[in-house]
């Protein structure tokens, strides 16, 4: 039999995914499970989307999209969103590529940007997938660990003791997942900062801003002039329009990296969906109500949750500032966060994903989405409340 390659044996299946796909065959099985692994809106799309993505098939849009980086009203709908909402200008015929996901906005972005052995500062806790990206594309994925007790504050000082020859990009998520956190305007300035000083692409993943609490917009690295051409903007429909599995994202910046991932994106997807994209242009162009409903309505169970674990016994939680994910610690336990997840899951029957998923060794971390219904959040606090003397 030929072997298959050494990388894939370096790549383990997302956990996020893992974990998520477990929950749903425990509950397939008949069991009373509790699955808040996955990062994914429990809304439905809303409806004048899914009606335009309907309208879209039954008039034909049937087809390979053309220009496959994107169709014209989808490219023009983007620039015109980063320019209201970013303040980011973006020429949208030569700084866009349209992708099936953020994910893959990613994968392009670094593909196009690292040469094999350049290295990538990566803030940790992080998005589980960032590390396996760099590595997928030949790089090398360098963390930078930040802690809770400082509000996971990333500091320049810090970053540049990770610089190297051979560094070539650093990767931002503000809100961040797991955390919440957002970067505040000391952190960004530290940022830009660096990426001058060391001559670096900054990949700012913005999934999230859209999903930020109590008032405090997030704000994206590519509207600072001193940087914004080495900006590479990662968004996309998933979590701001409850669109998953549309599978839409895009990458913007710079015209030579864009037009370097607009090759590799032609050369893998093709495009993405039609139809989805077309959906995705009443998205962006439609009314933005539905967002800020579902908005509001995370930040009430970010209340929820936050209160509630910090009144369970032995756990604590900080404030989160954005995203849905709480990423709540057992204090005092000789426990990893694997231990942790696995009693959580056998005792409880809460599905959550361990804090090493994240790039967290010290400290036994669980990310629970609260991306699901109040009262299924209710029953999980409650069932892990009733197991809390057995994590410590
Ligand atoms: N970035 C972060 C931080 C995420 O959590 C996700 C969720 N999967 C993505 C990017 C990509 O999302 P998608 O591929 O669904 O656009
Ligand atoms: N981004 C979500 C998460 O972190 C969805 C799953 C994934 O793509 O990893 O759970």
């Amino acid at each position: 039999m030929p072997s298959i390659t050494k990388l894939a044996g370096r790549i383990a299946k997302s956990p996020t995914i893992a974990m998520n796909d477990k929950a749903k065959q425990l509950a397939a099985e008949g069991h009373s499970v509790i699955g808040l692994a996955g990062g994914e809106p429990d809304f439905d799309t809303p409806a004048h989307i899914v009606e335009a993505g309907m309208k879209a098939i039954r008039d034909g849009e049937t087809r390979y999209a053309a220009p496959s980086k994107g169709i014209g009203p989808l490219l023009e709908a983007i620039a015109a969103k980063m320019e209201r909402d970013n303040n980011v200008s973006v020429d949208p015929m030569s700084d866009i590529i349209v992708t099936p996901g953020g994910k893959l906005a990613l994968f392009l972005a670094l593909k196009a940007m690292l040469d094999p052995g350049d290295e990538v500062l990566i803030p940790a806790p992080y998005w589980v997938s960032y590390p396996s990206i760099v590595t997928m594309v030949g790089g090398v994925p360098v963390t930078v660990a930040t802690s809770s007790d400082d509000g996971y504050r990333l500091r320049l000082e810090d970053l540049r003791g990770f610089v190297t020859a051979k560094t070539k990009a650093i990767i931002i998520n503000s809100p961040c997942n797991p955390t919440g956190h957002m970067l505040s305007s000391d952190e960004i300035e530290g940022i830009a900062t660096l990426a001058t000083e060391a001559d670096l692409y900054v990949i700012s993943d913005e999934i999230y801003e859209k999903l930020n609490f109590d008032g405090r917009p997030a704000v994206s690295l590519a509207s600072l002039p001193d940087i914004s051409d080495r900006v590479v903007v990662i968004n996309g429909m998933s979590k701001a329009y409850a669109m998953t599995g549309w599978r839409l994202g895009w990458l913007a910046g710079p015209t030579a990296l864009i037009g370097a991932a607009g090759k590799f994106n032609s050369q893998t997807a093709t495009s993405a969906a039609t139809f989805t994209q077309h959906a995705a242009v009443a998205a962006l162009n439609g009314p933005q109500e539905c967002v800020e409903m579902m908005r509001q309505s995370y930040q009430e169970r970010r209340d929820f949750m936050v209160n509630s674990f910090n009144n369970i016994e032995n756990m604590s939680c900080p404030d989160i500032e954005g995203a849905f994910y709480a990423f709540p610690k057992v204090d005092n336990t000789s426990k990893s966060s694997e231990e942790v997840a696995s009693l959580i899951l056998d005792k409880a029957v809460v599905v959550g994903v361990p804090g090493s998923a994240f790039g967290i060794s010290k400290d036994a971390h669980i990310r629970f989405s609260f991306a699901e219904d109040l009262n299924l959040l209710t029953e999980a606090v409650e069932r892990i409340r009733g197991i809390a003397d057995q994590l410590a």
